[in-house]
């Protein structure tokens, strides 16, 4: 039977998206009423008219059917962004599940009421000439927050007090005694007034031809493309090894799109939401940019939707969720780390912000940019296939050089008798960068970790005779198969070459702390893990005292590999680099190579040169070469 039902949500943009209301569809509108079809209803008392739209068709009413009124007509599609925004979620909902009206409440942003904020600014009181002594000074102090300051505002004039604050990572108290040593003021201004401010900041070099030759492709094409009725946008990956320029090009292509009168979106995953990127993008915005994170109250996100409803913005930045930005005109969509996990969403519906994103970018006809110094193979096989254009980066920008990478066996250490966690390869640069203060970051590759069990005179490490995948050590001595269910007792000595040295693998960030305080303990040691990031500040304080170099060694879990550029990090140690290759995951060697990569990438991103220790139980292991090399094609 024909469905005579529909539920209608109406006044989408002002609601909370509390209800559906259900309405009758007259028989002219049989068969025209599906889900996502703009509607006009009757609402309320009297001849009032709203614009709704079908969220559920229903056989049978809900409510007594005399009470149930009748939709007047099926609006005409007039592509507002409303439109877009319930289309869109119309396909999230068949995507990937879940209702409707959850995918609307994903898509449409929540309206809080704000009151008119005051926007503080952080103004310099003195010149140039003079912020330059105090630089100075406040380096010989080794007051590392305040130069932060300082520099920005030397060559930025004035900047916005909550950039600094939760960006530059530099505390109120920092800000105060700047203020009360004169060479600073803290102005609040209404909103709106400084809306209008751009800084005249320019890009302090030229772009190199292939990140020139990237751009003008694009725009080209962006430009070329008025054919609205290709609904598969243009999309573009941007392969590129740490520290190769993809930031830069975005930047340039979404500037010329702000150019073109066309807004921009840029995705990042909130790890590496740092304050040196989104410097780059205020430094070509000011004002016209913005920042979603995760520290936003509703209230805050909710006014910055305004701003770009009014088009007040010309830049979003943000995770996941900065993709409903409600744009009138997007132009391009940037996803940087396409390869992240973290642009999966985890609730109903669990969309990916990738494929989210090639949906809007079609509704708009925007094209959609993906960079990624490891790109998802997903995404690689697509480029390869020419379904997205690839584009690739392969020197390092400006000259700087990849880090030299050693790979220690640590077979041959057992061998050699040394039976602790650290090589003397890394002991040895360590102590090296200890004694030329610089920074070094120790980096333990935990995934897939716990249970896991290998030998550490072979690398043998126990699978699963049916399935390929690493065993789990359980607390009585079991090793056991999670896919299949097979089980077999642990043995005292390895299968393969009867080692005594076949066992679960122990070594914790903590553990590592300790052996490093032992070895060196003079060593300032800052240890980044879930247990010293419990609160919701405590990663950004550990980043930022890092930063100041109030540490000369961090030591952490993938959390410290994503996206952070400290200059001062020539040495970066991989412990147990192999771990995560056996990892019971059909993804496990695409992980591997791409936290090998980003973390080596993590050494020499500043004037000086890098050097990477990767330590392996399995140096033959392609992965691990490849990620040595950052050898892309090659994995
Ligand atoms: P990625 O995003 O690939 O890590 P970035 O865009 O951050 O790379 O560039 C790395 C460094 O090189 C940055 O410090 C940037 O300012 C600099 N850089 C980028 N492009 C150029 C260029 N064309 N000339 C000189 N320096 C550049
Ligand atoms: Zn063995
Ligand atoms: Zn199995």
């Amino acid at each position: 039977m024909e469905p005579e039902f529909a539920d209608v949500i109406v006044n989408i943009t002002a609601s909370r998206l509390d209800r559906p209301f259900q309405y009758r569809i007259p028989a002219a509108l049989k068969g025209k009423v599906r889900p996502g079809v703009p509607l006009l209803v009757p609402f309320g008392k009297g001849e009032r008219r709203l614009k709704g739209y079908c969220i559920g068709l229903k056989s049978e009413p809900e409510i007594e059917p005399e009470r149930i009124r009748e939709i007047l007509q099926v609006a005409e599609k007039d592509n507002t962004l409303e439109d877009k925004l319930v289309r869109l979620a119309v396909w999230m909902h068949r995507y990937y599940g879940g209702t409707l009206l959850q995918a609307l409440r994903t898509v449409l942003p929540v309206k809080r009421r704000v009151k008119r904020r005051i926007r503080k600014r952080i103004c310099p009181l003195v010149s140039v000439q003079q912020l330059q002594k105090a630089l100075e000074e406040t380096e010989k102090r080794g007051q590392r927050a305040k130069a932060r300051v300082i520099r920005e505002l030397i060559s930025e004039g004035e900047l916005p007090y909550e950039l600094v604050r939760d960006r530059l990572h530099v505390s109120p108290s920092s800000l105060t005694s700047l203020e009360k040593q004169g060479l600073i003021r803290i102005e609040e201004r209404p909103e709106r007034e400084d809306a209008q401010m751009i800084c005249a900041g320019e890009a302090s070099f030229a772009l190199s031809d292939a990140q020139r030759g990237i751009v003008e492709t694009i725009l080209q094409e962006y430009r070329e493309k008025a054919r609205p009725e290709e609904k598969e946008p243009k999309v573009y990956l941007l392969h590129g090894v740490t520290g190769s320029g993809k930031t830069a090009v975005y930047v340039e292509a979404a500037k010329r799109m702000a150019a073109l009168g066309k807004q921009v979106i840029v995705l990042i995953p909130e790890i590496s939401l740092t304050y040196q990127t989104v410097m780059r993008f205020y430094r070509e915005f000011g004002e016209r940019v913005s920042v979603i994170h995760s520290g936003l109250s509703d209230g805050e996100r909710s006014s910055q939707y305004e701003r770009a409803m009014n088009g007040e913005l010309d830049v979003i930045i943000g995770p996941r969720s900065a993709l409903f930005t409600p744009f009138s005109d997007l132009g391009l969509i940037i996803i940087d780390e396409e390869h992240e996990a973290s642009y999966k969403s985890e609730q109903v519906p669990r969309y990916h912000a990738r494929e989210a994103a090639k949906m809007l970018a079609g509704l708009h006809h925007a094209a959609l940019l993906l960079g990624s110094a490891t790109p998802s193979v997903d995404s690689c096989f697509k480029a390869m296939e020419g379904e997205y254009r690839y584009f690739r980066l392969t020197e390092r920008a400006g000259g700087a050089s990849l880090p030299s990478v050693h790979i220690e066996d640590m077979r041959k250490e057992l061998k050699k008798g040394n039976r602790s966690v650290f090589s003397e390869k890394l002991k040895a640069l360590l102590a090296q960068r200890l004694a030329g203060k610089e920074q070094s970051m120790l980096f333990l590759n935990r995934r897939g970790y716990a249970g896991f069990c290998s030998c550490r005179e072979c690398g043998h490490v126990a699978k699963c005779p049916h399935c390929d995948v690493s065993l789990t050590l359980h607390q009585n001595g079991m090793l056991v198969c999670h896919y299949c269910g097979h089980q077999e007792p642990k043995r005292e000595q390895c299968p393969e070459c009867s080692s005594r040295y076949f066992m679960g693998f122990r070594a914790g960030t903590e553990q590592i702390e300790e052996g490093i305080k032992k070895l060196f303990p003079g060593a300032r040691v800052l240890r980044m893990d879930r247990d010293t990031t419990k609160r919701k500040d405590d990663y950004e304080k550990l980043l930022s005292a890092f930063m100041n170099e109030e540490a000369d060694i961090l030591i952490g879990t993938q959390m410290i590999v994503k996206g952070h550029d400290f200059p001062r990090v020539t040495l970066v140690g991989i412990l147990a680099a192999d771990i995560s290759l056996a990892a019971s995951d059909y993804r496990a060697a695409e992980r591997t190579f791409s936290l090998l990569t980003q973390a080596a990438g993590r050494a020499g991103r500043g004037g000086l040169a890098g050097e990477v220790v990767i330590q392996t139980y399995r140096p033959e292991d392609p992965v691990i070469g490849f990620a040595a090399a950052q050898d892309y094609e090659g994995f």
